[in-house]
């Protein structure tokens, strides 16, 4: 087998692999969608049953202690439930209100903010000396001045 018909093979099994994974990702994905929905239903149909326990046991037409607490937990929630929603209610109303400006007040007193100074730095040692000659400006470490030549050291 020819160089070329190896690498055309492997191109396709490539194409074969990415288009067996698409359609497994798109296979998964609706197996997916249909298990939750069942799930939901499931939900719901419980919930719908509970409902109707709920009002059975408080219509007094069945009578079950373990439905009797679930009763009194719903009840309770319920109660929750509604303080929560007023309280919602009233955050939602909540507006911003500018604090009015004070009347004739002076404008803010700066206050004077002390804090440490921080510690000046060690005197340094001087870096330059100054030929008492010339003048000439040169490092302190200089022995002779490098203008006029005069021992500096
Ligand atoms: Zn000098």
């Amino acid at each position: 087998m020819g160089f070329l018909d190896q690498l055309s093979k492997q191109i396709s099994q490539g194409v074969d692999r990415a288009k067996f994974e698409a359609e497994k990702f798109q296979k998964t994905t609706r197996l997916q969608g249909e298990v939750n929905e069942f799930r939901r239903q499931l939900d719901g149909k419980l919930g719908e049953m509970g409902q109707r326990a709920y009002e059975l046991q408080r219509a007094g037409q069945i009578s079950s202690a373990t439905l009797a607490e679930l009763a009194h937990a719903v009840d309770q929630l319920r109660a929750s439930l509604l303080a929560k929603e007023e309280e919602l209610k009233g955050a939602q109303a909540e507006i911003f209100v500018e604090p009015p400006p004070p009347v004739g007040a002076a404008p803010a007193q700066q206050v004077p903010i002390s804090y440490d100074q921080p510690a000046p730095p060690p005197p340094e040692a001087p870096s330059q000396k100054i030929c008492g000659v010339c003048n000439f400006q040169m490092p302190a470490t200089a022995m002779f001045c490098p203008n006029c030549g005069t021992r500096v050291a």
